[in-house]
């Protein structure tokens, strides 16, 4: 049954604005915490889920870890001369579709008959005592009409209540991606390749994704660190696909593919630190800072936040103390950026001296801000300290490296399949 959409003056314990990663797991862990009697979800279908999905790394003990249709317990990282594939215990690498997470998210709060997900776009917010009105634009034949309800707490994961974490983002990964389907097996299902650096360094430093789904099919992806005053999208992010196919016939054993879809867009690396909360109003998910600024990966920490907020409410404590300060992560996001940005054969060197040099579960377990302070310090010591003072010193004095040509393939010729 459709559920029924908001009446005007309707009050509720909680309004969930945007039902996207950050909505849909907020409304998932409030629901199994048994916290709010009524709680809105509405989303404004700008954004459908269809065609959208996230991998995170986890251990398996998430709420929605077991709704993920893909999971791989091997990740292999590979460049130029160099390659290494490492088991993930006690992590896995999982991906969940839309579908998925909608269906998952019906199932967990249709266990409360409170909670309601509605389609409906949220114009604006208003303070009103220690609540929040909301005002939304509800389809109707016709037109829309515009109900106003109230909430004790507002859940923003569109920006309505504050500024962006970082509106004028500069830098920002450049995705294009191919779902193929091969004639013979080729992909070891278990075994997912997180980075490879074969592949054209021109634009800046890029590297393939390989995510198999079956023995025959995966997803192919090529992402370029980007930074809006030197990279064109239009200009670079057209010889994306081919430099996907080049991969492909260079790397992946592929034979007469076909190619049953594309993955291709963009994600701000937001910098900056993440929005205060004001009273009722909670930014969650991006706008909450929740990408991190230097992988792009957001649902593990969207899952974090939701926990923590779920947690807070369930105790009766205020939610906006959910959400970590991440003073040291964002310091190393910045330091990482700077060198990728300044010098993109150092980023490269310095992405394989992390991979080679460390254990998979201690580079999972810092990327997830997991790591006790002695595993940061034994990964630290890993890295050069050389890449990261020269970037300090090039952004400093505004020059940059040569970025001479990174060998990216054994033969560094490549030949185009035929299409
Ligand atoms: C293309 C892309 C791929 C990504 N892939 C990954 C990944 O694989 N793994 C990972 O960890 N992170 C990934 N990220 C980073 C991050 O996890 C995602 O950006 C994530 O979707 C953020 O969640 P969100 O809820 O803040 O935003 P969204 O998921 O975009 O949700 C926002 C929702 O708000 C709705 N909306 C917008 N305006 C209104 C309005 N006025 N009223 C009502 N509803 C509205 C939209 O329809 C949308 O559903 C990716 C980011 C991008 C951009």
């Amino acid at each position: 049954m459709t559920p029924a959409p908001p009446l005007p003056g309707e009050r509720f314990d909680a309004v969930i604005v945007g039902a996207g990663a950050a909505g849909l797991s907020l409304a998932c862990h409030l629901a199994d915490a048994g916290w709010g009697d009524k709680v809105l979800i509405v989303d404004d279908a700008s954004h459908p889920l269809e065609a959208r999905s996230w991998a995170w790394w986890s251990k398996g003990t998430g709420l929605l870890d077991s709704a993920a249709s893909v999971e791989v317990r091997h990740l292999r990282v590979a460049g130029g001369g160099w390659r290494r594939t490492q088991a993930l215990e006690p992590y896995s690498y999982r991906r969940i579709t839309g579908p998925e997470l909608s269906a998952e998210t019906d199932r967990i709060i249709g266990a409360r008959p409170g909670y309601r997900r509605v389609v409906g776009s949220a114009r604006a917010l208003a303070r009103e005592g220690a609540g929040c009105r909301v005002l939304i634009d509800v389809p109707e034949p016709g037109g829309a009409r515009t109900v106003e309800v109230s909430a004790r707490w507002v859940f923003d994961s569109v920006g309505l209540g504050v500024p962006s974490a970082s509106p004028a983002s500069a830098a920002y990964l450049d995705f294009h991606g191919l779902h193929i389907e091969c004639p013979t097996d080729v992909f070891d299902p278990g075994t997912a390749t997180l980075m490879d650096f074969r592949t054209d360094q021109t634009a800046g430093a890029a590297f393939v994704y390989v995510l198999p789904t079956s023995a025959r099919s995966a997803l192919v992806e090529r992402t370029v660190f980007a930074f809006s005053d030197t990279y064109d999208r239009g200009l670079h992010g057209a010889r994306h696909e081919d430099h996907v196919r080049d991969y492909i016939g260079a790397h992946v054993r592929a034979g007469a593919y076909k190619v049953t879809g594309r993955e291709v867009g963009t994600i701000p690396l937001q910098r900056g630190p993440a929005p205060t909360p004001k009273g009722p109003v909670i930014p969650i998910g991006a706008t909450a800072g929740m990408v991190r600024a230097s992988t792009g990966y957001g649902f593990a920490r969207i899952q974090r936040h939701s926990a923590a907020i779920a947690s807070c409410l369930a105790r009766g404590r205020h939610p906006a103390s959910a959400a970590p300060a991440r003073r040291w992560s964002r310091a190393l996001d910045d330091a990482l950026l700077r060198v990728i940005r300044e010098d993109r054969t150092a980023a490269v060197e310095l992405f394989a001296t992390l991979f080679t040099r460390n254990p998979a579960p201690r580079i999972l377990a810092f990327l997830e801000e997991e790591a006790s302070p002695l595993s940061q310090i034994a990964l630290c010591v890993t890295l050069p300290v050389g890449p990261f003072l020269r970037a300090q010193v090039r952004a400093a004095t505004g020059t940059r490296a040569a970025n001479p040509r990174v060998p990216y393939a054994e033969s560094d010729t490549v030949s185009h399949p035929s299409r």
